[in-house]
């Protein structure tokens, strides 16, 4: 554990996000590495509002597949600082820019832990909401943990419409736009299973499956795209188990999507296959 902030000394920038910066640091008493997350006390209200709800989420959360807290600290300026596992190899964004492309060996190994951490989340009525490959942490061993709880939400009866606009909107599920076409009892839990789909499908291309390569497209055409486009599929190299994978993922209507528990005993990722 870290008894005080003080112990930990930044090493170096690991990243800069909306909200702050994450160090690298390292604990002088016990030698022990963690990724530091500070936001600065002048930040702005949404901000504000985004760390509190990592921070509650982050309290709550105790999974292999979920990044874990090791402290949480106010400073008397007002600062606050989140001590995190330190994942050595960065983000699957990161890893991406360097690989080109994963193999499907290891996008099946990717899914598979993902899809426990969702697993973990939904059961204890978390939705991510903002599930996408630079915000899924690796580290050398190729354990895969989701990270970034900024925009996630804790399920209570009722939905608050004003609230689903949040997240990255490339990632974001067809009824996340138009919830009367794609979701006729829309619950949130599917959305992030259509950003997983996505990402799984930009590890195997090398690129966002909605824009071709080295191509940034603006919102409102990719909002069409998600809501009146065809849904992106895998190229015919793919095995049939993949494609079937990303098509279960990828089913526009929210119902028809299935579920993390389905998708736990698909043969992709279940490693029995069947026939
Ligand atoms: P933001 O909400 O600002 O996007 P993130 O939690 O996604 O913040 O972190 C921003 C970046 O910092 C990440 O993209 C990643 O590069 C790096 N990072 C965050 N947490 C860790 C960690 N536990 N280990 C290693 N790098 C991390
Ligand atoms: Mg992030």
């Amino acid at each position: 554990t870290i008894d005080r902030l003080a112990d930990l000394e930044k090493v170096q920038v690991l990243g800069h996000g909306n909200g702050g910066t994450v160090y690298k640091v390292c604990n002088k008493r016990t030698s022990a590495v963690y990724a530091l997350k500070v936001i600065k006390s002048d930040c702005d209200n949404i901000v504000r509002r985004q760390i509190f709800r990592e921070m509650e989420i982050l309290r709550r959360t105790d999974s292999p597949y979920v990044v874990k807290c090791h402290g949480i600290f106010e400073k008397p300026s007002g600062d606050i600082a989140i001590a995190l596992e330190y994942m050595d190899a960065g983000t699957l964004d990161t890893v991406l820019n360097i690989n080109g492309t994963f193999s499907e060996m290891l996008i099946s190994n990717i899914a598979r832990q993902v899809l426990n951490g969702l697993n973990y989340l939904h059961s204890h009525k978390i939705v991510h909401r903002d599930i996408k490959p630079s915000n899924l942490l690796v580290n050398q061993k190729m354990e895969v943990k989701i990270a970034d709880f900024g925009v996630s939400k804790i399920m209570c009866r009722t939905l608050d419409p004003c609230d689903s606009y949040v997240g990255t909107c490339a990632y974001m599920s067809p009824e996340r736009f138009d919830p009367d076409t794609y979701g006729a009892n829309y619950n949130g839990y599917a959305g992030d299973i259509w950003s997983l789909g996505l990402t799984l499908l930009e590890l195997f291309m090398g690129h966002f499956p909605f824009s071709p390569p080295g191509q940034k497209v603006d919102w409102a055409t990719l909002m069409c795209a998600i809501c009146f486009g065809d849904t992106p599929s895998l190229p015919e190299n793919a095995s049939p188990e993949f494609t079937d994978f990303i098509n279960c993922c990828l089913q526009k209507d929210s119902i028809k999507r299935w579920t993390v528990l389905q998708l736990l005993s698909h043969p992709f990722v279940s490693g029995d296959p069947k026939s």
